[in-house]
């Protein structure tokens, strides 16, 4: 029997695994969620797990192993006292508004350990409207391998705990089989939950999950502050700057989201819902890696204005809180300022640059050489289709001394990069410093999960051969590491490459 306080402790045998449940989400009431029961699938098989976020849950390598958390984790069998619900929220999708929409293929079984535990495909709930509820094994090796990759390189992000498989034929395009994911995060909280809420006019349910988020993630807001703002224009503010962050990170490492509904949105700025994403080969500003996004609306350089527009939607969702215009203007103009702070530190540590010019009466380029730095070689990487991963990588070791060759040898018009080496050079050699230079390499990653190498995984897997997706795992847990036994890894993508067509089927 499921105890509805939310605090229980599992000890159904010794060698089984306990979880301690702390449900809070669930406490919000039946208004925010439907009760549900996950459909299993028929012989699950483990497909992938990661020990990272297990360790995140208190969990070990050989509690991973054992039968009734492979059955758990597809869906077949509850854990002990879990409480499987699936959450109702709403949104705007490419810009249109979409009415309802609600968790309709994950269903959030608990929270342990500050983490709720969803699993992602493992049946019908009530907002699965008309699709199946289920996911294939392909997408959901991407959403898996693309959150852990995520982690290690310090995005902000949901976490991937196992894809469990089955034989289960799921239709899409094509037929495929079936697959769960079991994520992680403190909060699935989109704002498309407050969207919901407020569409309805339901202001009671708006201002509780308000309460909620702000009491359990921004308990900063809370605290008197001696302006004008109140506390849910805080709640706004503190969301529009970690938003903000995200698309900064987002931006300097070349990641593409994809579909940036704002029921895709992460109210706690994380990386959420990895469908059509890409890790950039070529930089190209215009980039679309959603084959079904055939207006660009989420083109890779329209990221950041588009997360802007998604969070006029939420602070228009929260007026009947703010109450106050102008207080929502206020937390909202924030998006600016902050990204831009954090995209100018984040291409900073790309560039090994450190310092920074204090002399206020040089005009703003001059006062910080990172912009024109970074303006001059996005222009110079976006005209020659310079591939992103490897341009950063080789700067960070020729700034460590080795030779400029390799870097240069990547532009066909040597001339413009050599104009823009000369002018890097100077404020590298002005602001020498061997420890600004070593970190580049730990920020410029050698490997990130390019679409071809997801595929090849896909492909292996596919045949129930996981060792190229085990051995991916393995090296985009340590993106920054050399690997050299991975060496192609972390080459130029394939021709076939260019032709992988990812959608939001999944
Ligand atoms: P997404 O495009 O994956 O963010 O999903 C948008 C909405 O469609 C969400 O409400 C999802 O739960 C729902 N959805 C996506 N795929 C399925 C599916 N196969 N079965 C049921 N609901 C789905
Ligand atoms: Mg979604």
């Amino acid at each position: 029997m499921a105890d509805n306080s939310g605090m229980s402790t599992l000890c159904p045998s010794p060698e089984q695994v306990q979880i301690r449940w702390n449900n809070r989400f669930h406490k919000l009431g039946s208004a925010f969620f439907s009760r549900v029961m996950p459909q299993g699938m028929p012989d699950p098989y483990w497909v992938a797990k990661s020990t990272g976020a297990a360790a995140l849950l208190g969990l070990s390598q050989s509690d991973l192993a054992q039968t009734p958390i492979l059955l758990a984790l597809a869906g077949n069998e509850l854990l002990p006292h879990a409480q499987p619900v699936a959450s109702v929220y709403s949104g705007h999708q490419f810009g249109q508004w979409a009415g309802q929409l609600g968790d309709g293929r994950a269903i959030l079984v608990g929270e342990t350990q500050g983490f709720e535990i969803q699993l992602k495909g493992c049946g019908l709930t009530p907002y699965s409207r008309m699709g199946d509820g289920r996911a294939v094994l392909r997408s959901s090796i991407r959403e898996f391998l693309a959150s852990e990759a995520m982690a290690a390189l310090g995005i902000p992000t949901t976490r991937a705990l196992s894809v469990v498989g089955s034989d289960l034929p799921v239709r899409r395009e094509t037929m495929e089989t079936a697959a769960v994911v079991a994520r992680l995060s403190p909060s699935f909280i989109r704002f498309g939950h407050f969207e919901h809420f407020a569409s309805q006019d339901q202001f009671d349910e708006l201002r509780q999950l308000a309460d909620f988020v702000i009491a359990h993630h921004y308990p900063q807001c809370a605290e008197a502050h001696d302006d004008q703002s109140n506390v849910y224009s805080r709640l706004l503010a503190c969301v529009v700057e970690r938003t903000a962050q995200l698309m900064a990170h987002w931006q300097a490492l070349g990641f593409c989201h994809g579909v940036m509904n704002t029921d895709n949105m992460s109210i706690l700025g994380l990386t959420l819902d990895y469908g059509p994403f890409q890790f950039m080969d070529a930089f190209d500003p215009q980039h679309i890696c959603n084959h079904s996004d055939h207006q660009g609306r989420y083109a890779f350089l329209r990221q950041p204005d588009v997360a802007n527009w998604n969070l006029f939607c939420l602070g228009q969702s929260l007026m009947p809180l703010i109450e106050d215009t102008e207080l929502a203007l206020s937390a909202l103009q924030r998006f600016k300022p902050v990204f831009e702070a954090q995209y100018l530190a984040l291409m900073r540590a790309k560039l090994g640059l450190h310092k920074q010019s204090t002399d206020p009466s040089a005009p703003t380029d001059e006062k910080d050489p990172v912009i024109k730095l970074t303006q001059n070689i996005l222009k110079l990487l976006a005209q020659q289709k310079v591939d992103y991963t490897i341009f950063w990588r080789q700067l960070s070791q020729a700034a460590r001394g080795e030779s400029w060759d390799r870097v240069r040898d990547l532009f066909v018009d040597r001339a413009g990069f050599d104009e823009w080496l000369a002018a890097y050079r100077r404020h590298v050699d002005a602001q020498a410093s061997a420890t600004a230079q070593h970190t580049m390499l730990s920020v410029n990653p050698k490997f990130v999960l390019r679409n071809h190498l997801a595929q090849q995984a896909i492909a292996a897997a596919q045949d129930k051969d996981y060792a190229l997706l085990g051995s991916l795992q393995s090296v985009l847990e340590h993106p920054f590491d050399e690997h050299p036994e991975h060496e192609e890894w972390a080459g130029f993508p394939p021709d076939w490459a260019a032709s992988i067509s990812v959608s939001c089927s999944s």
